[in-house]
């Protein structure tokens, strides 16, 4: 088994979207900052509610999926079309926008602390203009897996190999084959996991530093940076001396052109400007 060692680190650059909430850009922050199918990852986390309260009212996407996570806090999201989700600590929404959906997501504290990440991932050209779609999983549909350390991993997407045993996430079955893990690991704590050779892969702390394995050693990955793996089959990471809590994500790149425009991701120029067509004529969703 080769390890996938860090291959890249790109830290998060502070920003702010939607109506002012500011978050951290790490994947996404320019166009040579992707990692197919990977568009972007934003992290919000905040105890100030003039930093999120805004939210993100409504705002068209088309050609891709979100996916958002909570850890704190409670959006509401709602669509053109009348879908209404409810997102809550824990919860984790994933929408193929398709060939479009119009929605806002706005924030339903008044204070608080509010935390979590919107990653965005590419459909294959022959899926960017399929219907929108929904997939609301809550908290307690995400299982969860106990190390042999006392951390945890949470598996929101793909499938989880731990001593021989399969933890199936919720999400299965999409052309990207995506893994999504939430990984909570006490000071020194080791987790080793093999990925499927051909994905891409990064791995994103927000909360302590870790050490990525690799035949030449280990190298630090502090946090709020999306640290890039190389190809092989398996990563390990040892937590920092606070312990850590990191997201973990995979997925098979597409290896098509991407041309994006704000919230359109397509193939070709002309296809985006064909979004902006649609979008001002009240046709983007069909
Ligand atoms: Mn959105």
């Amino acid at each position: 088994m080769a390890l996938r060692t860090l291959q890249q680190v790109i830290p998060a650059l502070e920003t702010s979207d939607g109506a002012g909430v500011k978050l951290r850009r790490s994947i996404g922050q320019s166009p040579q900052a992707r990692l197919d199918p990977f568009l972007m990852l934003d992290e919000f986390g905040t105890d100030d509610p003039q930093d999120y309260i805004a939210g993100f009212p409504s705002h068209p996407h088309r050609g891709f999926e979100t996916v958002t996570y909570m850890l704190d806090g409670h959006m509401l999201h709602e669509d053109h079309l009348g879908n209404r989700g409810d997102l809550k600590s824990g919860d984790v929404q994933w929408m193929t926008a398709g060939r479009g959906i119009i929605h806002s997501e706005m924030s339903q504290q008044l204070e608080g602390r509010m935390r979590g990440f919107q990653l965005w991932i590419n459909l294959p050209a022959a899926e960017k203009m399929k219907p929108a779609g929904y997939r609301d999983i809550p908290a307690a549909s995400i299982p969860g897996a106990a190390l042999p350390g006392g951390g945890r991993v949470k598996v929101i997407a793909g499938t989880l190999r731990l001593d021989g045993r399969k933890t199936p996430g919720p999400v299965q079955g999409l052309s990207t084959e995506p893994l999504y893990f939430d990984v909570e690991l006490p000071a020194g704590e080791a987790f080793e996991q093999p990925l499927p050779p051909g994905h891409n892969a990064f791995l994103y702390a927000c909360e302590g530093d870790v050490l990525v394995d690799g035949a030449a050693g280990a190298r630090a990955l502090p946090r709020r940076a999306a640290g890039i793996f190389s190809a092989g089959d398996s990563v390990r990471v040892t937590a920092g001396g606070e312990g850590a809590r990191f997201i973990l994500l995979a997925a098979k790149p597409l290896r098509e052109p991407v041309v994006q425009y704000g919230p359109f991701v397509m193939n070709t120029r002309e296809e985006i400007e064909q979004a902006i067509r649609d979008y001002q004529a009240g046709r983007l969703t069909g």
